[in-house]
């Protein structure tokens, strides 16, 4: 049996892992898996893990594998994932990928592919000071993604749109650190399975969608 795809976009905040997932979404039918999203939501709701996260989150520091474990595990127990998904910011460290590695097995699983979007440091300051996204969830930028109409979702008609609390100057570069130091090596630890892809993730929107739709069309077939 050809299970359904696995696939992981790494990258560093702003690398446009979330607004690439859910072009991914739209094209493939994929379900978009981002664990910033659950715990935002965790936060929002007022959870014990919510509680336990929110500094953290604040810091631009990294919450604990338990927490976002826990959160995951619970979202990849809906039917829906049986479509296959694509997990935007997880996971994020060693012990996330061991753990991922664990339960896909479980499932007779494995990941299909581990997408790098490449980008430069500096500029991801810009990119990320600079977002907003509509209470559907469509993300925009000041300066690289407006809505065609100012103040309405392309989507959604909808004019509610907000800004993130850790998308600041100051918080990015701590998310900064906590990439290098902690996920970047989960490259070379996909690279090691064999399922790794690199793309230049400095380009327009449209030009990495279509990148990315190429790798994902190759192995999701
Ligand atoms: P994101 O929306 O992916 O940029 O995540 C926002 C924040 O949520 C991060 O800066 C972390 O504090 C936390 N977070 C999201 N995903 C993870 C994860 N896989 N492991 C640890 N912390 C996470």
């Amino acid at each position: 049996m050809t299970q359904a795809p696995v696939l992981i976009l790494l990258g560093p905040p702003g690398a446009g892992k979330g607004t690439q997932a859910r072009m991914l979404e739209e094209d493939f039918g994929l379900i978009q898996l981002s664990t910033g999203d659950l715990l935002r939501a965790a936060v929002a709701a007022g959870t014990e893990a919510g509680k336990q996260a929110k500094a953290v989150m604040e810091a631009g520091q990294l919450v604990s594998d338990a927490i976002v474990l826990a959160i995951l595990k619970d979202r990849m127990a809906a039917p829906d994932v049986a479509k296959g998904i694509i997990l935007d910011g997880f996971p994020r460290t060693a012990g996330q990928a061991a753990a991922l590695d664990a339960l896909l097995a479980d499932a007779g699983q494995k990941v299909t592919a581990a997408i790098s979007l490449e980008v430069d440091d500096e500029a991801m300051v810009g990119r990320v000071s600079g977002r907003y996204t509509c209470a559907c969830g469509e993300g925009y930028h000041d300066e690289f993604k407006q809505p065609a109409k100012a103040g309405v979702c392309d989507k959604c008609g909808g004019t509610t749109f907000k800004r993130r609390a850790d998308d600041n100057a100051e918080t990015v570069r701590e998310r900064l650190k906590a990439y290098h130091d902690q996920t970047a090596p989960l490259i070379a630890y996909y690279g090691g399975k064999g399922v790794l892809e690199k793309i230049d993730a400095m380009g327009a929107i449209a030009d990495i969608r279509k990148t990315l739709g190429r790798i994902v069309a190759g192995v999701a077939a």
